[in-house]
């Protein structure tokens, strides 16, 4: 009986060990790291006229993984791998990437599925539309043809609040901004801070304005695989670092900041978002 017992704890020990082990620990193993960002979404990720991935939430990896470096005494390298709305989660659920920095509201619906870090970013949903239009809310939506981006919040909110509205989901925001400037959708639905970097990134910013009153609240999170605690942990611990040693004001401020061509007035107030992480070891 005892060493039935003993054989019974010793197989579960095996078998716990086998599954669990953290995404943390495989990174310090491989001494790589596979981070989801986006392509289509400046300010947060998106390509420079260099050719270049940039963004804030690109700015966010590359921190995670100075800490990944130091915590597993050995250098890591940083893979950054495009992904979309509607595809970062099954990404981050196949282990395609080991995290998605990806502009992703935390949602419960989203947390049957995945887990995220703490919130390091609040926007909220807006429209964007030709300067000028007689578009002004989101009732105004209904029977005009309008686009956002599968697989996002503004394409459920948009569904359901403006219910005859002619819905065209795109793969990315860049399409839908094409679909805008041909005139063949009236607005787009999205987080503000999105909208705002597709108008300043038009050949001519002026013809493009971002309307109407705040539709929702998106706290961001960083989006990682269910149930694993270190790595989660660790996530959490790094944007507790880059809250407490000043790294997260510097990137707040180079993106968002007044001398940034994404400076978004209205958004200042909800920048808390730090205050409110834990504290550090
Ligand atoms: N934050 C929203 C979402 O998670 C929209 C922005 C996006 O396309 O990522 O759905």
């Amino acid at each position: 009986m005892k060493k039935t017992m003993l054989f019974v704890l010793s197989a579960l020990a095996l078998t716990s060990t086998a599954t669990a082990a953290s995404v943390r620990d495989t990174i310090c193993q491989d001494g790589v790291f596979n981070a989801g960002v986006k392509s289509d979404s400046a300010p947060f990720g998106f390509i420079d006229e260099n050719g270049t991935q940039v963004g804030f939430d690109v700015d966010i990896v590359k921190e995670i993984t100075k800490d990944l470096t130091a915590y597993c005494k050995k250098p890591v390298r940083l893979v950054m791998k495009t992904v979309t709305g509607s595809n970062r989660i099954p990404f981050v659920q196949n282990g395609t990437v080991d995290l998605a920095a990806a502009t992703a509201t935390i949602t419960y619906a989203r947390l049957d599925v995945v887990d995220f870090s703490n919130p390091y970013f609040v926007d909220g949903v807006r429209m964007l539309v030709p300067t000028g239009s007689e578009v002004k809310a989101l009732r105004d939506l209904n029977g005009k043809a309008v686009g956002t981006v599968q697989g996002t919040t503004g394409e459920n909110i948009v569904k359901t609040q403006a219910k005859t509205a002619k819905v065209t989901s795109f793969q990315q925001y860049t399409d839908a901004f094409t679909a805008l400037q041909q005139g063949r959708i009236q607005a787009i639905v999205t987080d503000s801070t999105i909208l705002l970097g597709l108008k300043v990134g038009a050949p001519d910013p002026k013809k493009w304005s971002v309307v109407g009153p705040f539709l929702s609240q998106e706290p961001y999170g960083l989006i990682m695989k269910q149930s694993d605690s270190p790595w989660r942990n660790f996530v959490n611990e790094s944007l507790s670092r880059m809250a407490s040693d000043g790294t997260y004001r510097k990137i707040t401020s180079k993106w968002f900041g007044s001398a940034s061509k994404y400076d978004l007035p209205g958004l200042k107030t909800t920048m808390t978002v730090p205050a409110v992480f834990p504290v550090r070891r």
